[in-house]
């Protein structure tokens, strides 16, 4: 299904498919459906006998093949999955070592990449590729893609998918037609949400900056019922007990990834609820966050939301995770402790 916000979109693609270049950029917001944007295309491409309209028709065999994976003119790159890794990890200890592995496509998927698709003949007809995320490409894998997006193979398009293209080498990126995905407005968003089910799609959106891929993902209860616990307690700066917090969310396996998202959607918060009285990620908290917006100095929150904004570029392979949780939760509380009054 095309989402509703990629329809435009859609239809300037489909009617020139035959004058496609032979690579695209799509970049544009996380959680959008870019990726799914992505897949449909070269679905479509690769369909037997696609529609008027362009798309896949979901019944050829190319179509059959898509929908299991098995596809021998689609290539899909994307950073090696945990679960590859854990079939080989040690037993003993392998989360931590799952953890500190870095998400990265390399050089050898890269390498794997351009061989099969100079080997295969192809069916006759295209061949599509799709990176995903283009930028976690380390510096060795862009180049050695790039020697392949200046003398790329016939009847082949690749697909660059990503929401930090600054990250990618400009040469990279100048290979490309570049192509911002449009964001859904508000509206459709929530009713898309409404669609598939999520009783309060206002809470899930604002929560995932208005991506609504993303949203989808945060409507799951486990996600919930951590996010609640979890700012329940910083919302309470009275209580102080960082490191019981930090051995909780860890007993929990709560991601880190989703604590620092918290709490720099909560400092965002803080920071709105002062200067204008409004919050945006975390609606259901607006009066505990209204309450406490008064509380630090600016500069001290300011130095804290550089501190996290750190640990989120370390977030894919932290050293050593309960370290840098309490840590993060000591100079919370500590960022809101409340001044002693001066006369
Ligand atoms: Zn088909």
């Amino acid at each position: 299904m095309i989402l509703p916000w990629h329809e435009t979109l859609w239809n300037d693609i489909a009617g020139r498919r035959e004058k496609l270049p032979h690579a695209l950029l799509l970049h544009g917001q996380r959680g959008t459906g870019k990726a799914a944007f992505a897949k449909l295309l070269a679905n479509a491409l690769l369909c037997e006998s696609p529609s008027f309209e362009g798309k896949a028709c979901g019944k050829c065999l190319a179509c059959g093949w898509m929908n299991s994976g098995t596809h021998p003119d689609f290539h899909l790159v994307q950073p090696e999955t945990d679960d590859a890794e854990a079939a080989t990890a040690e037993p003993a200890g392998d989360e931590k070592e799952k953890e500190k592995k870095q998400k990265h496509i390399t050089i050898l998927q890269v390498r794997e990449l351009i061989s099969s698709v100079s080997l295969s003949a192809g069916r006759g007809g295209m061949r599509v590729v799709v990176v995903r995320p283009a930028e976690t490409m380390n510096v060795n894998a862009a180049n050695a893609l790039l020697k392949t997006l200046e003398e790329p193979p016939p009847r082949t398009l690749f697909i660059l998918v990503s929401h930090q293209p600054q990250k990618l080498p400009p040469t990279v990126r100048s290979r490309c037609l570049k192509i911002a995905m449009p964001m859904p407005t508000r509206e459709q968003a929530i009713q898309w949400l409404k669609e598939q089910g999520v009783s309060e799609p206002e809470i899930c959106l604002a929560q995932a900056g208005f991506a609504p891929l993303l949203a989808l993902e945060l409507n799951e209860p486990e996600y919930r019922e951590k996010r609640l616990a979890f700012l329940d307690q910083i919302a309470d700066t009275q209580r102080n007990d960082p490191l019981a917090l930090a051995e909780r969310v860890e007993k929990e396996k709560t991601e880190l990834a989703w604590i620092l998202n918290w709490l720099q959607t909560w400092v965002y918060d803080l920071e709105s609820a002062r200067m204008a009285g409004a919050v945006r990620y975390h609606p259901d908290f607006f009066d505990k966050i209204s309450q406490l917006a008064n509380i630090p100095e600016v500069s001290k929150l300011l130095e804290y939301q550089h501190e996290l904004t750190k640990a989120r570029r370390a977030v894919n392979h932290p050293l050593n995770m309960r370290l840098v949780l309490e840590q993060l939760l000591l100079s919370y509380w500590q960022t809101m402790k409340r001044r002693p009054h001066h006369g």
